[in-house]
């Protein structure tokens, strides 16, 4: 048995003081807000949770709301070259459904199962010197205070943190009254509305701590761009408000579904932006001891791809396997940097790439592949091809490491475009380069795109 002390109660802090509980190890986690205090805070994020992610919480017994939440089955995109401009859609099933939980009822209800676990809570902002202290108490500590003051006793890694400024504004409501299904899809979807070179905005059910199944809705903003409209937003009303005025000018086909959202709770909202960064796994304190990073502390990544929790979940999994393999021998430097580099080769370097991918202009490759599986429509009957193409696309945003290297090079993404429908590539591009300019053409005419599923 070892002795852990873990810094923040945020899911990853929480994640990883189950699991190494699980493995029978003595657990001290420090926490800055009570159970109850995590209810009356705001959300750190949507915190959309994949089928990988899931399992790790099922395998921990911490999967306490099965039966309640709203289950999301995959993720309708659509792209738009110009404001009211749907150019074409792709509605991909995931293998696992998938679901948004508030992080604030996770958070509390965790807390309280870490105690009757055995687990040890100590209520306190840890300082560096606490650190040092708790540091000297315990044989691993580690630092889960997402991008807290604590973050910067690890050093940002330049080669892997891509950008020096937040790349979008981020609006993010927790909001009621839409309804739970869109009307024209036959699966229930994370929505997400990308016009390239201003933002995004993403929707999807979510179970909120009070109300229950309802939504989440982040806006995604590039700095100085016509999205951009949040900065000076005071309330969450304000914000629900803002939102309801640019699903009438950029993305009209959902204006009716969100017209009559309310923010659910007078916390339930954020604006605000990010670095993309990532950091060294190792901190060294003043006296020289040395603390690991997990979480967002490590890795911090812009909500484009919904990664930033799904990214933690896997950092913990890989922990508690090095935990397990590493005996009784002591956790030193090197250990800590062999352990997060045995999980960026498999997941880290992967996600990184893939969502800052999606942050910037689409590339040829991507292009072409979204042109390719023009047509899909999400039904669970569907077998097609297109369907094959849409569901893999929706698939890497679970396990990043599936598809985001093939993506990356034309070449590797034609030759997957050819092998998953059986005919050259450049037959799947001309079929869904003829379905898009027919969804153009009927947009001049005034009329529905009628881009699929509406088609089908
Ligand atoms: C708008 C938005 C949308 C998002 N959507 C998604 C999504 O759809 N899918 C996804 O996977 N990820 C998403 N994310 C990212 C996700 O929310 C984070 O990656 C995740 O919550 C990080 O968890 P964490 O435990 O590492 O850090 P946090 O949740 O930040 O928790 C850290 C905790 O430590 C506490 N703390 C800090 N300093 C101290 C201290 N000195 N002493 C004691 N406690 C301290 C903090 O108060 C906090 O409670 C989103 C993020 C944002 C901003």
């Amino acid at each position: 048995m070892r002795n852990i002390g873990i810094i923040g109660s945020g899911v990853v802090g929480l994640l990883a003081a189950h699991g190494l509980r699980q493995a029978g190890h003595q657990v001290t986690l420090y926490s800055d807000k009570t159970p109850e205090q995590w209810l009356q805070s705001r959300p750190t994020g949507t915190a959309a949770r994949f089928g990988l992610s899931l399992q790790l919480e099922r395998e921990l017994g911490l999967n306490h709301w099965d039966d309640e939440v709203p289950w999301v089955e995959g993720a309708h995109i659509t792209v738009c070259p110009a404001p009211r401009n749907r150019l074409l859609t792709l509605t991909g099933r995931m293998r696992e459904r998938f679901l948004a939980i508030d992080v604030r009822l996770q958070s509390h209800r965790w807390m309280k199962g870490l105690v009757e676990r055995g687990g040890r809570i100590e209520l306190e902002s840890v300082t560096v010197e606490r650190l040092e202290e708790i540091a000297a108490a315990h044989e691993l500590t580690l630092v889960a205070a997402g991008r807290a003051e604590l973050c910067q006793l690890f050093e940002r890694d330049a080669a892997r943190s891509v950008y020096d400024t937040p790349q979008r504004q981020l609006a993010l409501m927790c909001i009621k009254g839409p309804k739970l299904r869109f009307d024209n899809l036959p699966l229930v979807p994370v929505k997400f509305n990308a016009l390239p070179g201003v933002g995004e905005v993403f929707y999807m059910p979510y179970h909120h701590k009070d109300v229950g199944p309802s939504w989440n809705c982040l806006f995604e903003a590039k700095p100085g761009g016509p999205l951009d409209r949040f900065r000076e937003a005071k309330s969450g009303e304000q914000v629900v408000e803002l939102a309801k005025g640019l699903f009438r000018e950029f993305f009209p086909w959902d204006a009716d579904w969100f017209q009559d959202a309310e923010l659910s709770d007078s916390q339930g909202w954020l604006v605000g932006a990010f670095t993309p960064t990532v950091r060294q796994p190792v901190g060294r304190l003043p006296s020289g001891r040395e603390v690991m990073a997990l979480g967002d502390t490590v890795m911090s990544l812009d909500p484009v791809g919904g990664q930033g929790a799904n990214n933690g979940y896997k950092q913990v999994r890989n922990l508690l396997e090095c935990v397990a393999a590493h005996g009784e021998r002591p956790f030193g430097a090197a250990w800590m940097s062999a352990t997060f580099e045995r999980f960026y080769a498999r997941h880290g370097h992967p996600t990184n790439t893939f969502n800052n991918l999606l942050l910037e202009p689409i590339t040829p490759a991507v292009r072409e592949l979204l042109m390719a599986q023009y047509g899909s429509d999400g039904r669970e009957d569907n077998r097609s091809a297109v369907q094959r193409l849409a569901d893999a696309f929706a698939e890497n945003f679970n396990d990043p490491a599936s598809l985001t290297s093939v993506i990356q090079n034309p070449r590797s993404t034609r030759d997957f475009i050819a092998g998953t429908t059986g005919g050259p590539w450049f037959s799947a591009l001309a079929r869904g380069g003829l379905g898009v300019a027919w969804g153009q053409l009927r947009q001049k005419l005034g009329l529905d795109p009628r881009t699929p599923p509406l088609a089908a």
